[in-house]
């Protein structure tokens, strides 16, 4: 028997994630978080730290379970985790991903947040739902003063308190979010639970939600039927005299990815609530959630293509087939660096979009998040299945790290507006604020380039419902183009237009035209490929 290893990739863990990419470190210095740099790097070594990594891998491997009662019957409504999860929780929390830029308003806090939310995600993306919802809730909890005052000073704690027990009793607190129902997700208004008013202004909620993720939170932001209409209540998890709230859970999804986080299906009966905003408001007082939400979707994606292609140079480098290794060989350099273009535009993007929240451009934001949204979203899908195909047989197996993220990639594209709602909502967002178009396209057309002008005349503004998803892609990828023409390196900026925005390209990675500065894309690339220690064998 012949144990020896040969011609296999030495395990990529244990970098990091942050000091190995240029792109991001580049795109958060110039979108005006420079001073955050050395706090990201040294995230950028914990969340890529072996031991962070091997983290990630168990949350996985264990998934979250559901005790509905007690050994006497008794209702428990708790989901346990693996502590690996817990790890990772206390890692995002301590460094404030959860809500730092509300705690600590300065010019950059959302891009930093961003870029620590991206390092989060790239080790594992289950547990920055949580974190997520909770840094979206914040403007929401702000829309009532009462409330904001109770909750939000342990929502910008950075002590991870786990305990189930009434807020008042923890050192910190996680928000969650429950709109969705069986009979409408995307279409809430035909929500039906109902909200009852009862004693000193608070409400009785009776009814179901059909996905309620992380339902360990310590409160919820839930749509309901009130007197006036659709209204957006804050629920907690137990009453403020101290009892449980009635909230059951009945099961938690059996889910294709994200399994490290628990997503449920539960039941109010009668739960205690409190109003936000105004009864009858309730989306427009819940969008101010989802469109925080959104941006991460956009930073979740950047965050998936990144690691995709990191795990992808890594195998090339060391993996060698037909007399070379496969980062030789021309065809695989064109498909490495036809994903690393998508990457870079990703990571460019959601940079630039959180700036916007930094800078209060609500015009801007209005529109480049939707579209972000959108396309970054539904890129992660079919670049993680090449990615993973890199890696060949290897990363169909589940030890590798491709199957968890080729399960994860089409996620953000359905959560918080799905393709075609979100592509609707470009739309929406043309025809009823023309400032948002204006500015979206001002910025694009800041590159002062000929082949962007060229995109941005082809744009059909007034497009049918039926044409919105070519109208998003294009705004998409004007803006994209127009970041990397302004700021990436002039091979990106050419091969990306030539590909995207000339059309000189196929239907699938690897089709880069002939002309594109492959070698230069790939330098960029492999300069900065992590360095692990272990001996490759080869
Ligand atoms: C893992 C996971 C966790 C989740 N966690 C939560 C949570 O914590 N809280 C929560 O509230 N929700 C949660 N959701 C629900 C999620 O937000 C919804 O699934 C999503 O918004 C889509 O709604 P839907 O499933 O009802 O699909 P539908 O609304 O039925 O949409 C189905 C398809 O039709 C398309 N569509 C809808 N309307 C139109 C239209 N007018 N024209 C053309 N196409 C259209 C959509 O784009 C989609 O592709 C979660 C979902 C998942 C998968």
């Amino acid at each position: 028997m012949n144990d020896e290893v040969l011609n296999q990739a030495p395990p990529l863990t244990g970098y990091n994630l942050f000091a190995t990419d240029r792109v991001l470190r580049e795109a958060v210095a110039r979108e005006g978080a420079g001073w955050s740099c050395a706090a990201l790097e040294e995230f950028g070594g914990k969340a890529g730290s072996a031991e962070a990594m091997e983290w990630g891998g168990q949350a996985n491997e264990y998934p979250p379970v559901l005790q509905t009662h007690d050994r006497y019957g008794r209702r428990r409504d708790e989901v346990e985790f693996h502590p690996a999860w817990h790890n990772l929780m206390r890692l995002a929390v301590e460094h404030g991903i959860q809500s730092s830029p509300w705690a600590h308003a300065r010019a950059g806090a959302h891009v930093a947040r961003a870029a620590l939310a991206m390092l989060a995600s790239e080790n594992e993306a289950g547990h920055v739902c949580p974190i997520s919802m909770t840094y979206a809730a914040v403007p929401v909890l702000r829309q009532n003063a009462a409330i904001a005052e109770e909750w939000t000073p342990r929502v910008f704690s950075t002590v991870y308190d786990a305990a189930f027990r009434p807020v008042t009793e923890k050192r910190s607190a996680l928000i969650g979010m429950a709109m969705t129902e069986k009979q409408g997700g995307s279409d809430v208004r035909a929500n039906v639970t109902r909200a009852e008013p009862a004693s000193e202004g608070a409400y009785a909620l009776t009814g179901h939600k059909w996905f309620c993720s992380a339902p360990m939170s310590d409160a919820f932001l839930v749509l309901a039927q009130a007197p006036r209409g659709l209204s957006c209540f804050l629920l907690p998890r137990w009453m403020p005299d101290g009892k449980r709230n009635a909230f059951h859970l009945q099961r938690l999804k059996a889910k294709m990815g994200n399994r490290s986080n628990a997503s449920s299906e539960v039941e109010f009966q009668g739960a205690w609530a409190r109003l936000i905003g105004e009864e009858g408001r309730g989306i427009a007082t819940i969008m101010e959630m989802v469109h925080h939400t959104r941006l991460d979707c956009v930073i979740g994606s950047a965050a998936l293509m990144r690691r995709a292609v990191v795990e992808a140079f890594h195998h090339a480098r060391h993996r060698h087939a037909f007399g070379r290794a496969l980062i030789r060989q021309p065809l695989m350099r064109n498909v490495l660096a036809d994903m690393a273009l998508e990457s870079a535009a990703a990571t460019m993007l959601a940079m630039r979009l959180a700036r916007a929240f930094d800078e209060g451009d609500r015009a801007f934001a209005r529109l480049a998040v939707a579209v972000g949204k959108f396309w970054v979203s539904k890129r992660a899908a079919p670049l993680a299945a090449e990615a993973l195909e890199c890696l060949g047989g290897n990363g169909f197996v589940e030890q590798s790290m491709m199957p968890r993220l080729y399960r994860e990639a089409p996620l953000n594209s359905i959560w918080e507006g799905s393709g075609n709602v979100m592509a609707l909502d470009v739309l929406r967002a043309i025809s009823k604020e023309p400032a948002a178009l204006e500015r979206v396209l001002a910025e694009i057309r800041l590159a002062r380039d000929a082949r962007i002008e060229r995109l941005v005349a082809g744009i059909h503004q007034n497009a049918a419902e039926s044409g919105a998803r070519r109208v998003a892609e294009s705004l998409a990828l004007g803006l994209q183009a127009s970041l990397m023409v302004r700021f990436g390196q002039r091979a990106f900026a050419d091969a990306f237009c030539a590909s995207r925005l000339e059309g000189d390209w196929g239907h699938t990675f690897g089709s880069l035209p002939e002309g594109c500065d492959i070698d230069a894309v790939m330098a960029a690339g492999e300069a900065e490929l992590p360095e692990v220690t272990e001996s490759a064998g080869t």
